[in-house]
This record gives structure tokens, sequence and C-alpha cells, in this order.
């Protein structure tokens, strides 16, 4: 895909990722409006790892999907990688989704009947993949998240965290950029949510941008940045002066005896 600059008359510097501009969503439902967004303007740098916080229906999950490109402003301009979004035809569109954008989902998503490495290599199947490079673009995605020796288990198998790694490995799995996480430990206990905090921290690490949403303080000390919604609009934008590191938290919570005491 070639990165060419769009028709941007933003004076975007070169490592802005993510820029949004007067960002508005409004669903109509029957005669009522709903105003879901109502005008976010911000930008990301790459390398930034932002927790975006917020009461129930404050509009963390619209703005997510936008930036995803699963679902499109009302008005507004979303600028990604310095490629004007909204200009693009449906297929660019799926072509930048599926290239630069890896999506992590609180009820991991995964299809029940097909095992660890079918779910990782799904990705994959849109594009022109042989199955032998499919496979060890798999192992190797499901080896970043410490799953190696799990690959041919089936969801049932594996614990709440486990598919979560398994999640985050079918978003690793065509090498993106960006990953954004809606509320990815949600139905994690707390040590588990910790856990996946670590693997995020290290993609992070490792020169992924991340955008995770969580109503959690504690999960948000773990990200670098900190945006808080409120009724669609952002109400508080801040660095963590005070970074947690999730590999040292872990260290001093006690280990839960595996497959007991749930
Ligand atoms: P959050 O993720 O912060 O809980 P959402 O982005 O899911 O918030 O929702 C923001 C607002 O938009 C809420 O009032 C919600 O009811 C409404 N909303 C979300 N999706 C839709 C939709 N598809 N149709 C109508 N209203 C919606
Ligand atoms: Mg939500």
């Amino acid at each position: 895909m070639s990165a060419e600059r769009g028709t941007t008359s933003l004076p975007a510097s070169n490592s802005v990722v993510i820029d949004v501009q007067h960002l508005t969503k409004t669903y109509q439902l029957g005669e009522v409006e709903v105003h879901a967004l109502r005008g976010v303007s911000l930008s990301i740098h790459h390398g930034e790892f932002v927790a975006i916080m917020g009461a129930s229906g404050s509009g963390k999950s619209t703005f997510m999907n936008i930036l995803g490109c699963l679902d499109k402003p009302t008005k507004g301009q979303y600028i990604l990688d310095h490629i004007d979004v909204g200009s693009l035809s449906r297929d660019a569109l799926a072509q930048i989704r599926n290239h630069k954008i890896g999506f992590v989902f609180q009820g991991f998503n995964l299809l029940s009947r097909t095992s660890a490495i079918e779910n990782v290599e799904l990705p994959l199947l849109y594009g022109e993949t042989p199955s032998k490079v499919r496979k060890e673009k798999g192992v190797a995605a499901l080896e970043r998240v410490g799953l190696g020796d799990r690959i041919h288990h089936y969801p049932n198998q594996l614990s709440g965290g486990q598919q979560q790694r398994v999640a985050i490995a079918r978003a690793l799995v065509n090498d993106p950029s960006i990953i954004l996480a809606d509320e990815p430990t949600g139905n994690l206990d707390s040590r588990t949510s910790v856990e996946v905090m670590e693997i995020f921290q290290q993609l992070n690490d490792n020169g992924i941008t991340v955008l995770l949403v969580t109503h959690e303080p504690d999960i948000a000390d773990f990200a670098k940045r900190q945006i808080v919604f409120r009724d669609g609009k952002v109400k508080a934008d801040k660095m963590n002066s005070d970074r947690k590191s999730a590999s040292k938290v872990l260290a001093k919570m006690p280990a839960i005896d595996e497959e007991d005491n749930e």
C-alpha cells in the first residue's frame, strides 16, 4: 500500500498517527437524535499508549469504532497516518483497517469451534497469504503473547485471560502499527487483567501505538496518557506522570493456583 500524504491542510507532524478534528456522531433513532460524539479534536503520536475513560454512554466505543474505520463520523475529519479517511473508497478503507489496525474487544470475539491458531490466522484469509506463511505468522503471533504451547486448543479449553491473549495474537497477525482495544479487561479478574496489560505494555515498548478503553483507574494507570470522555466530548486529557509497570505490579501480586478458586 502506498503511504502517500493525503490532501490534508493540517500541519501534521510526521509522528502523528491519528488526528481527528471536530468529530461528531449523531445516531438517528426514529424521531430521536442521539448525540454520541459532540465535537472531538485530538492527535495521537506514534508510540503513545492512551487510556480512554469515561462513564457508560459517554461515546468511548463510538470514538473507537470511528478510529478503527468500522464506522464513519457524521461530521469532522479523521486523518490516519496522513491519509484522510473520509476520502477513501470502501475497498481502500478495508485495506487500511486490515494492515494498520488490530482490534481487541471485551468479549474476545473468538470463533468457538475453531482452534487458537485458526482464529489467529483468520485475518490472513482475506489476503493472498499462502497457508504455510499463514501458519508461521499465526504461530509467531501466539508465541508473542506467550501461548506457543496452546496453539491447538479451542476457546473453551482456555481461560479467559488466555482467550484474550489469542484475540491479541489475532490482532497482531497483520503486523499493525496501532492496536485499538475496547474494554479488553472488562471480563477478566484483576490479576489476569494486569497480565493482559503487561502484554500491551510490551507491544507498546516495541513500537506499537496502543489505545485502550477502560473505566477502571487501576488499568488506566498503565497508560502513558489518559483521556476522559463526558457526554461525547473530551473532558480531560493529561499525561500520566506516575505510570505503573504491569510486570512490577504482577511481581507483587499473589499468584493464583491454576484451575481452582473461580
Ligand atoms: P460508551 O462506549 O462510552 O459506553 P457508546 O459510544 O457506546 O458509549 O454510546 C454513546 C451514546 O450513543 C449512548 O447514548 C448510546 O446509547 C448511543 N449509541 C451507541 N451506538 C448507537 C447506535 N448504533 N444507535 C443509536 N444510539 C447509539
Ligand atoms: Mg463502550
